[in-house]
């Protein structure tokens, strides 16, 4: 199996992951660019084109391939501008020219623009275009993707996983170590914000409230049973996706320290970890205040990193099995399972949770009553 790992643009990272047993491909991007990602922000390390250039020949020599990122969920439209499209088209041919091994996209026109005009680079399509059918799956396919990875929401699906397989014969990846909130309800908004946040000329130079992670943090923290409910798959687990021939297993988070990108690697290269899960888990860190992403600028923002929850990950052996029956997406409301395994399996510090949940409150009240903007002294004034 073929392992995608994010890289932080460490040198450091380049010569443990080649020594590893899997074909390790690594993932990144500039911290702000053409068509920006969707998982850029302020944690991003600054780098320049010509930085980029050297790493990725760096990772080549060592025998490792390189995907670069192309996957805001949109544009904002910029792509149907003549000006805008003529820098979109500079931009690839300078990733082409990098020698990428290929580029991973969400919007669909980029894959169709890709494979027509430049045929050669392999171009998956990232997990932020939310395939999570059939259907969707071939639609890509007819529109020229050699790989899909797979909405993360349906990691534990094993009778969609394998049907999606059998309709289609592109590559096929599924995300990891995702911490995300089951079906989170702030996805779409989330990715959103990040890939115009990501983006060049996007007219706030990157500024935005980190809405999302903290509101789907607090959601974690409140319900602890949300930390089994997520679709991470385990280490030990991986053998259940070969199973049903899934060729990719993306490692998720390019913004971790590179000791945690390589624990994840190792464990699973070799599939197995020893240990607290949350350890080779992407955690995001919230943002407090104005966040501004990728740029050497001042940043108007306080990292508040959540407290650690400990999960055993030995507890888990063979908890993935109740998943081959259960129909997550109609019966979770009568369902305790994952509440049960949460009970058994997890550990935490309540009052250093209730502490960091009641700061996160207290930053969104300041979100919805809008104190937070000088703005809303100036209405209430106006409106007396
Ligand atoms: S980081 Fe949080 S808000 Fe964003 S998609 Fe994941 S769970 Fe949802
Ligand atoms: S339906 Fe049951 S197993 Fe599935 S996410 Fe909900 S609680 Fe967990």
């Amino acid at each position: 199996m073929q392992l995608l790992v994010p890289t932080n643009w460490d040198p450091a990272l380049i010569a443990p992951l080649s020594r590893l047993e899997a074909s390790i491909e690594l993932y990144g991007v500039l911290p702000t660019s053409m068509i920006g990602s969707g998982g850029s922000g302020p944690d991003n390390v600054y780098m320049m084109g010509g930085q980029a250039e050297e790493y990725i020949k760096q990772a080549h020599s060592a025998g490792l391939k390189f995907d670069y990122l192309l996957n805001a969920p949109s544009m904002s439209n910029m792509e149907w501008d003549e000006k805008t499209h003529r820098e979109l088209l500079e931009h690839l041919e300078w990733i082409n020219s990098i020698e990428v091994d290929s580029v991973t996209v969400t919007i669909p026109y980029l894959v169709e623009l890709i494979k027509r005009q430049f045929p050669h680079l392999k171009t998956r399509v990232s997990t932020i275009a939310h395939v999570d059918s059939v259907a969707r799956a071939k639609s890509f396919e007819l529109l020229g993707a050699d790989s899909i990875t797979l909405d993360f929401n349906i990691n534990r699906d094993f009778k969609l996983l394998k049907a999606i397989r059998n309709a289609v014969s592109c590559e096929l990846a599924l995300l990891a170590n995702n911490l995300c909130l089951y079906k989170c309800p702030y996805e779409y908004y989330h990715h959103d914000s990040l890939g115009h946040a990501s983006q060049s000329y996007n007219p706030l130079n990157g500024c935005y409230v980190d809405y999302c992670v903290v509101r789907c943090t607090l959601d974690r923290l409140c319900d602890i049973s949300q930390n089994i409910k997520f679709r991470c798959v385990r280490p030990e687990d991986i053998h259940a996706c070969e199973e049903i021939c899934i060729d990719v297993v993306k490692i998720s988070g390019r913004s971790m320290p590179t000791e945690q990108i390589l624990s994840a690697a190792t464990a699973y290269s070799s599939r197995h970890y020893q240990g607290n899960l949350y350890d080779i888990l992407n955690v995001l860190t919230p943002k407090i205040g104005l966040a501004n992403s990728g740029s050497p600028g001042a940043q108007n923002h306080t990292i508040a990193t959540p407290p650690k929850l400990y999960i055993d990950n030995q507890a888990l052996e063979g908890f993935m099995d109740f998943f081959r029956k259960q129909n997550c997406l109609s019966e979770c409301h009568q369902c305790n399972y994952c509440q049960k395994i949460a009970n058994e399996v997890i550990q935490f510090d309540r009052n250093e949770v209730d502490e960091y949940v009641a700061m996160l409150n207290a930053f969104l009240d300041n979100l919805s009553s809008s104190r937070i903007f000088k703005v809303k002294a100036e209405v209430r004034s106006r409106r007396r």
